[in-house]
């Protein structure tokens, strides 16, 4: 058995950040980060547009209270407005922060931190890294877990979380090289696995964002939050889904439909195409419905918008989002500074996650905590999001909540003694697993089953929803998930056998997916991404609370948590 203080689970920002700040609080801690991919292969690594932090370079009289704001109205007011404090009056110390650690962030003429516009955001308050602002975060956090000697598991995949009588006492990994297993015990446990969008057939996030940390925790019997809430991106590249970030609009391109008008006129006058996500996102699509999305020979009755950047010339467009133009060129062939994109909406985010308070300690239900278990980042919901996302804020939130997360658990474990753990049953339990999915004589291949279960989640449960198709699309899922046990591997030996990967992640795919509908069907209204077509309105008597979704082999049972109100009333959210 491998012992550590902590074992922290993924090696994006949230779990680096975490591990450096537990290194620093007590040098003495032996910590570690288990990661399925390289750590600097972490979905984080993607993230391109920027960190939101009130450092008022460009805007003077910006505030950390207009960020709270503009954060808890962007949330349509389901965030925790403590935690939502938190996360923006800390934001200019952890952003010269990540300087000292040597991240290398775009500059004004004067030498500071150059800050852009963002959708949702009144001022400009975006610090980016051009367009790779994730690549250059994550570089160095992962230069300083070497610095700071923290042990690295790359290429080992997490299968469960060991809890025994409410308390976290490790894990069980298994070497994707070799097929060897292993149990970890520790003094604490951290979650940082990301999100899960896979659980859709169009998506901007990596392959491996399949949701694992919250199928562990759902299938240990811990709640996971909010669930309902999936941010769809406005413009994924069509049809790859690939992202077009949010600065590109930023930075002043346009969005026109078939007939050539900006059509966010209709939908936000003030904001424009800098409006929040899910009001961009629902524009799109109704655009498309209506008849004036785009066709590729260039036709109306289309699946796709235009994001129109040639207004902006060759010398901006280079400079500010090079890596865009690029993956436009590169992937659909479109020289952004000639033509314009197309683009149309993409699942991007996990709003929803392992319920948390500010320190990163997971609930265990509407009142109460797991034992020395944590988490942070996208898997998390503390909720600073609440039922919708402004961009910039999760880089912010992975490092925020990061380092919070990584504080508290320096002083949990000074008084505790690593847990007593019986290893061979676990292990034993791990290998049948492994050994079924080898032996399994089923009649097909993971990757239809998968690409079935993802075309459900994105026709019932997309940027528009109703009862009718979420409980049809609830009915399709758990037929799908019945025919897991049919499903066969090409490869049945233990050297990189990343069918065997797949299958067990396509196994978290679906728990993600059935809890994320359930919550759906029992959210009775519009709020944020999740748009109802037949609860059109907000319900705030009703419905101003936290879902908490339990799942069990019988069904996903809810249950509600009060949300945390302090400065701000809800109001009608207009833009
Ligand atoms: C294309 C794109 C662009 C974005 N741009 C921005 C932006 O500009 N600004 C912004 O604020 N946000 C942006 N976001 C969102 C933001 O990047 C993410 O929310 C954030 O980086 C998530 O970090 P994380 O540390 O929580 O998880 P991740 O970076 O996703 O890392 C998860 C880690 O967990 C590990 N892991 C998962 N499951 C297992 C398992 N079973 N066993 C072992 N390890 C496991 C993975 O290997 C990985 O190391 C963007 C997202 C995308 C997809």
């Amino acid at each position: 058995m491998l012992e550590h203080d902590v074992i922290i689970v993924g090696g994006g920002l949230a779990g680096c950040r975490a591990a450096v700040e537990i290194a620093r609080t007590d040098p003495s801690l032996n910590v570690a980060v288990v990661a399925k991919t390289h750590p600097i292969r972490s979905h984080s690594v993607a993230a391109q547009g920027g960190i939101a932090a009130t450092l008022k370079n460009v805007d003077s009289e910006d505030s950390w209270e207009a960020h709270a704001f503009d954060t808890v109205k962007g949330s349509d007011y389901l965030a925790d407005q403590d935690a939502v404090e938190i996360l923006a009056k800390e934001a200019p110390d952890v952003v010269i922060d990540l300087e000292h650690l040597g991240v290398l962030f775009s500059r004004l003429p004067d030498g500071r931190i150059a800050q852009r516009a963002f959708g949702g955001h009144s001022y400009r308050r975006t610090c980016y890294a051009a367009d790779k602002t994730g690549h250059a975060i994550l570089h160095e956090l992962v230069n300083n877990l070497r610095r700071y000697g923290v042990k690295v598991y790359q290429e080992w995949y997490v299968m469960r979380l060991i809890l025994e009588e409410g308390e976290a006492k490790g894990l069980v990994m298994y070497h994707i090289m070799d097929g060897r297993l292993k149990v970890v015990r520790a003094k604490a446990v951290m979650l940082a696995t990301g999100g899960y969008g896979r659980v859709f057939n169009t998506t901007s996030n990596d392959f491996a964002s399949t949701g694992d940390g919250l199928a562990m925790v759902a299938q240990a019997g811990l709640p996971l939050q909010d669930m309902e809430f999936v941010q769809f991106h406005p413009t994924g590249l069509y049809p790859v889904g690939v992202l077009i970030s949010e600065a590109v609009r930023g930075e002043g391109a346009y969005l026109r439909n078939s007939e050539g008008n900006r059509f966010m006129e209709q939908y936000a006058p003030s904001k424009m195409e800098l409006a929040p996500r899910d009001i961009t996102s629902r524009a799109i699509t109704l655009e498309i419905r209506a008849g004036r999305g785009i066709h590729t020979d260039g036709s109306a009755g289309g699946p796709f918008v235009h994001l129109d950047l040639r207004h902006m010339g060759r010398e901006k467009i280079m400079s500010r989002i090079p890596f865009c133009w690029e993956e436009a060129h590169r992937l659909v062939g479109v020289d952004a500074v000639e033509e314009p994109m197309p683009v149309r909406p993409t699942a991007h985010y996990s709003m929803g996650g392992i319920p948390v308070d500010t320190d990163g300690r997971v609930r265990s239900g509407v009142e109460g905590f797991v034992e020395a278990l944590f988490a942070a980042g996208e898997s998390a919901c503390v909720s600073v999001h609440g039922a919708n996302r402004l961009g910039s804020n999760s880089l912010l939130e992975c490092v925020v909540y990061g380092k919070r997360t990584g504080a508290a658990i320096a002083q949990y474990v000074q008084s505790r003694k690593l847990p007593s753990l019986e290893e061979g049953p676990y292990l034993q339990e791990a290998q049948e697993q492994i050994q079924a999915l080898l032996d399994q004589q089923g009649e097909q291949r993971i990757n239809p089953l998968c690409q079935a279960f993802q075309d459900a989640m994105s026709q019932y449960c997309g940027v528009f929803r109703d009862q009718e198709s979420m409980e049809k699309g609830l009915e399709i899922t758990q037929e799908l998930q019945q025919q897991y046990g049919t499903i066969y591997l090409g490869d049945r030996g233990s050297l990189w056998n990343t069918e065997i990967i797949e299958a067990l992640e396509l196994k978290n795919i679906m728990v993600v997916g059935r809890m994320i509908l359930t919550s759906a069907l029992n959210r009775q209204e519009s709020r944020g991404a999740h748009s109802r077509e037949d609860y059109p309105q907000r319900d705030d008597p009703n419905f101003l609370k936290h879902s908490l979704a339990f799942y069990s082999a019988a069904g996903i049972d809810i249950q509600y948590r009060p949300v945390t109100l302090t400065q701000f009333e809800p109001q009608e959210r207009k833009y």
